[in-house]
């Protein structure tokens, strides 16, 4: 990251983090930067920026740094910052909303494996009514061009009788029911 102009930065990008404010609900330029929410975050090993310096990032204006991070896709969403926080920012929401602006603004360097993840889970909720799990891991490792990741606890968990060994997936009785949410929401563009 080069030299930055603190003030001009914030003041080209004041907007929005006006819209993040409003949209979270949480006033981030409450944070002291005490550090409790990157505590507790079961994320953080794998993250180039902890959370308080996402929030950071954001009280100074540097929102091309917060979006290209790669921290936003490791995000889980579990909240565990959300309810650590002693200013009472919802950090969890603040990494949903930039996920959502990052995808907006075409930074998606960072996000291709949680987009392949989620787009198969929805997948298969929309074609079952519900999750088939070891056809999210297939078509997951084949999206990803990892095929082979994880096949060496197929084995002990057919054995152990946790896994079928030719696995079919299997429509719920409400499967239409939730396709037809699915495309409600696709209407409503949500
Ligand atoms: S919601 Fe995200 S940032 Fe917050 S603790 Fe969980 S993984 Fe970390
Ligand atoms: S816990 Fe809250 S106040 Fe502390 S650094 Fe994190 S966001 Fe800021």
């Amino acid at each position: 990251m080069g030299e930055l102009d603190v003030s001009q930065t914030l003041e080209k990008n004041r907007s929005f983090v006006d819209a993040v404010i409003e949209e979270t609900g949480s006033d981030i330029r409450q944070c002291y930067q005490c550090g409790k929410c990157s505590g507790g975050c079961p994320g953080s090993f794998a993250m180039d920026y902890l959370p308080n310096q996402i929030i950071r990032m954001l009280m100074l204006g540097m929102v091309d740094e917060a979006l290209k991070s790669k921290t936003i896709w490791v995000c889980m969403s579990c909240n565990t910052c959300t309810t650590r926080c002693v200013r009472d920012i919802d950090v969890a929401a603040v990494m949903d909303d930039l996920r959502k602006e990052a995808i907006r603004h075409g930074y998606m360097e960072n996000a291709a494996n949680v987009v392949a993840c989620n787009n198969t889970f929805l997948w298969t909720v929309r074609s079952w009514g519900r999750l088939f799990d070891a056809g999210l891991l297939m078509i997951y490792n084949m999206k990803t061009s990892n095929p082979m990741k994880d096949m060496q606890f197929a084995l002990p968990m057919m054995m152990r009788g946790k896994s079928p060994v030719i696995p079919i997936p299997h429509k719920i009785k409400g499967a239409k029911e939730v396709q037809k949410i699915f495309e409600k929401t696709k209407q409503e563009g949500k």
